[in-house]
């Protein structure tokens, strides 16, 4: 059994950034780091009790250089850095499972905290055959494409609630309630550290339940812009692209991983 514990930092527990800033410019940075550390440590931990040969820590929020990597249990490996050629580096199709720690809520969530896909400075929505995805249905795809599940999510509230729909029977850890772009009622850093690990434990024995998560293929993909020439410039950039209003551009994908 081989699992990949992938890491974002917005939806950890006691992070919500600060107004006006990105998280990346947010006071709520350093312990952001800090606890996506332990939280994804604390997943890795369970897979391990839980019989896992191999966990993967990836390091997936902005640039891939955020965790303490020194803290995570020595028997993981430590996926870091940018500009791989697949998203899940160094998972292949014999893989098990996909956790997602740290994830946040898609773009166009009322109240959920620091909610966006992919950039909360481009993007209104982005939808996949006519249904609006955030970066956990989107990721969730790209490690469906390789025959490989998501068994576990650990985020907000309104993310739990997110990645339900698009998971069923998954296991999901709730960090903290959301209550706005910056502000949520969190769990205790440790107490969420402490669900994690007992929590994922549970998502193993059900792993033949688990199916891969995919997209009917081709896809087609509306993405509407925050602002107009954004939309204008996607909509010359890419061949066959189609301005649908003048924010909206929808374009045809053979499969989820031309994405990237
Ligand atoms: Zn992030």
């Amino acid at each position: 059994m081989r699992f990949v514990v992938a890491v974002d930092c917005e939806g950890v527990a006691g992070v919500v950034g600060s107004p006006g800033a990105s998280l990346n410019s947010s006071r709520n940075l350093e312990f952001a780091k800090l606890q996506a550390t332990r939280e994804a440590d604390a997943a890795a931990r369970g897979l391990f009790e839980a019989g896992a040969e191999q966990v993967i820590v990836w390091d997936n929020h902005n640039g891939s250089l955020n965790l303490h990597y020194d803290m995570l249990d020595e028997r993981c490996d430590i996926a870091l850095g940018v500009n791989f050629e697949h998203r899940f580096p160094g998972m292949d199709e014999g893989f098990s499972g996909v956790a997602l720690v740290g994830y946040h809520a898609m773009d166009n969530t009322i109240d959920g905290v620091i909610c966006h896909t992919f950039s909360s400075a481009t993007y209104q929505w982005i939808k996949m055959n006519g249904q609006e995805v955030g970066e956990m249905a989107v990721d969730g795809a790209m490690a469906g494409e390789r025959g490989v599940p998501v068994i576990f999510v650990a985020s907000d509230d309104k993310g739990t609630a997110e990645a339900k729909r698009f998971f069923p029977g998954i296991e999901t850890v709730t960090t903290k309630q959301a209550m706005g772009w910056n502000a949520a009622v969190s769990k205790h850093p440790k107490r969420a550290v402490n669900e994690i690990y007992e929590t994922i434990q549970q998502a193993v024995p059900k792993l033949d339940m688990l199916k891969p998560f995919t997209f009917a293929s081709p896809l087609e993909m509306e993405v509407r812009f925050k602002r107009i020439e954004a939309a204008q410039a996607a909509s010359r950039g890419y061949k066959g692209a189609e301005r649908i209003d003048p924010y909206t551009v929808r374009r045809t994908l053979e499969s989820i991983s031309d994405y990237y």
